[in-house]
């Protein structure tokens, strides 16, 4: 199936388009690795897919449902869809297994207890169970982004949104959240990932998006994209 189509979508900023009719479907269990320039339009791509930010013509569909202002449903398919920032956006006030549960206690309703077991699944998935009663501060940048990607996890989404995950990150860091993404990859979940990491594109995409200028100027898969001069 396919899990988000992206279908002639422009955007502006006031006078400034920062997407070209972009067009890009997502297969279900398709993992995309989306590089180009520092404001090519990468970021806002992907935000359009949860509508942190909203487009403005054209259509975008996450698993089966348009998203629109005002569309029925739309916190719904937000849950389905997770995202990860690049400066991990952690509670700073909450500690690590708090910043897990809050949504799943204030959004899905669950008791504290369930929420708690979801979070340590999940921490666990992550590699740092050891960590829950920490606060962000008391950790490691690099723990703090699997604490950001367990936090996303807990809501059980379809697709993944990756946004630089990696470049708030000191280099020994980098391979321990790309090692997490990784084995995300490897149980089949759909990813979007921004990153300028080509070893993670390499390794783990299915198709390589290039952008410039708010267009999708070349897509290949990483085998092609990575033999071309
Ligand atoms: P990228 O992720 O490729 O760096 P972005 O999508 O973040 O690109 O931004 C593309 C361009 O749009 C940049 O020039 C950026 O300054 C501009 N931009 C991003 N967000 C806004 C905004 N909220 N208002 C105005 N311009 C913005
Ligand atoms: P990144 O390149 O990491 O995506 P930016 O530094 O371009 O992030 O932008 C950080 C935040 O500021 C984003 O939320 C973006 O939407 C907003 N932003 C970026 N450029 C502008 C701008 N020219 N005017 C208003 N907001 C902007």
């Amino acid at each position: 199936g396919t899990a988000v189509s992206i279908e002639n979508v422009s955007k502006w900023y006031g006078n400034f388009q920062v997407l070209r009719d972009v067009n890009l479907h997502v297969a279900t269990g398709e993992r995309i690795v989306v590089c180009g320039p520092s404001g090519s339009g990468k970021s806002t791509l992907i935000r359009c897919v949860n509508q942190l930010e909203k487009h403005q013509r054209g259509r975008i569909v996450v698993n089966g449902t348009e998203l629109r202002p005002g569309t029925k449903g739309l916190p719904a398919i937000r849950r389905e869809v997770g995202m990860v920032f690049q400066q991990f956006n952690l509670f700073p006030h909450l500690n690590v297994i708090d910043n897990c549960t809050l949504a799943l206690v204030r959004a899905r309703k669950l008791a504290r207890n369930a929420a708690e077991a979801v979070a340590m699944e999940n921490l666990t998935r992550v590699r740092i169970p050891e960590q829950a009663k920490k606060f962000p501060a008391q950790l490691s940048g690099g723990q703090q982004q699997r604490v950001a990607i367990a936090r996303a996890l807990c809501m059980k989404p379809k697709i993944m949104l990756f946004d630089e995950p990696t470049s708030a990150l000191d280099p020994e860091m980098i391979k321990e959240v790309l090692d997490v993404m990784t084995r995300l990859a490897d149980e089949g979940m759909t990813m979007i990932c921004v990153t300028h990491e080509m070893g993670f594109a390499r390794e783990v995409a299915d198709r390589v998006i290039f952008m410039d200028g708010g267009e999708i100027v070349e897509q290949a898969n990483p085998a092609e994209f990575f033999s071309n001069p």
